[in-house]
């Protein structure tokens, strides 16, 4: 069983990379990917514990990208880490997102809540590499203003919010380029879930194809049948490869490790596009 998408506590999850790698061999998992949302912080403990365990690594990232008015995740597969272009892409996006964190915390204090940007520094403290709005939600949960991250969500983090502040992200064809030069896989991650704030217009995909794209995410949590045969039916149309993940948090999703797989040959040819600088640990 493979599973291609989860999250570390260097990003938005809650487990360490060790945690992670622990629990995904005691679901079954004979391959994980760990994709922390911009950067490979986690990849040296991920690695260490997928020997000790027994099972194979994907190293990755999801990257924040952004695309004719729409913010869209690509996720990055078994790139060079040392790549300087790419790591300042990433670099770029993880310091852009901590002022805006400020800013939605300003917004939400002005507003009466019980809120300072101390509390959210809390939540970034232990080895955090990309501060995100889960950590606000976090922060609110440790006030009682809810008990999980959706709640918050709904009531106060998601897109359309008012306190929703943007932040900088690089173009996706760019990014597509870049995850190719740097010897990397680059698939879209759940690219028409419509039950986030945007999904990847149809229209879009020649020129992310043409850009170098590799594969497209179907199997997930946040996209329904239809848009799961759309992205199938895409993939078949533009020869891309097809996978499905956990998109896993921890605690902070109700995403369960190994709830959607990819298939042995999805992976395979993942590893036949990567130039092999970084190759999958077994
Ligand atoms: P940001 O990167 O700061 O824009 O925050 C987006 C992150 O919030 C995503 O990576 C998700 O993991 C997380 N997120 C979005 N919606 C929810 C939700 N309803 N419940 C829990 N986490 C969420
Ligand atoms: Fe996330
Ligand atoms: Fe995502
Ligand atoms: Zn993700």
């Amino acid at each position: 069983m493979i599973d291609l998408h989860t999250h570390s506590s260097r990003s938005d999850g809650t487990d360490t990379p060790e945690d992670l790698v622990a629990q995904a061999a005691a679901a079954g998992l004979t391959t994980l990917a760990l994709t922390d949302h911009d950067t490979t912080a986690g990849w040296s403990e991920a690695a260490a514990a997928a020997q000790q365990h027994g099972i194979a690594l994907v190293r990755g990232a999801e990257l924040s990208t952004r695309h004719a008015g729409g913010s869209i995740h690509l996720l990055a597969y078994l790139f060079d880490p040392d790549h300087a272009e790419l790591t300042a892409e990433m670099d770029r996006v993880v310091h852009d997102r901590l002022p805006r964190l400020q800013r939605i915390v300003e917004r939400m204090a002005q507003d009466g809540f019980d809120l300072t940007w101390e509390d959210v520094q809390a939540q970034l403290g232990t080895g955090r590499r990309t501060p995100s709005r889960p950590n606000i939600a976090d922060a609110l949960i440790a006030k009682g203003y809810a008990e999980h991250r959706d709640e918050i969500f709904r009531r106060w983090l998601h897109h359309g919010s008012r306190y929703y502040v943007p932040y900088y992200s690089i173009d996706t064809v760019a990014a597509i380029r870049l995850v190719r030069a740097a010897g990397g896989v680059p698939v879209l991650a759940h690219p028409f879930a419509s039950r986030r704030q945007r999904a990847v217009a149809e229209e879009s995909l020649p020129e992310l194809v043409e850009a170098g794209l590799v594969g497209i995410e179907a199997e997930h949590r946040d996209q329904n049948d239809e848009e799961r045969a759309l992205a199938r039916r895409l993939a078949r149309e533009h020869d891309l490869v097809v996978t499905g993940s956990s998109d896993f948090h921890g605690d902070g999703k109700i995403n369960r490790l190994a709830e959607n797989t990819t298939a042995p040959e999805a992976l395979q040819r993942i590893e036949a596009t990567a130039s092999g600088i970084t190759p999958v640990l077994r």
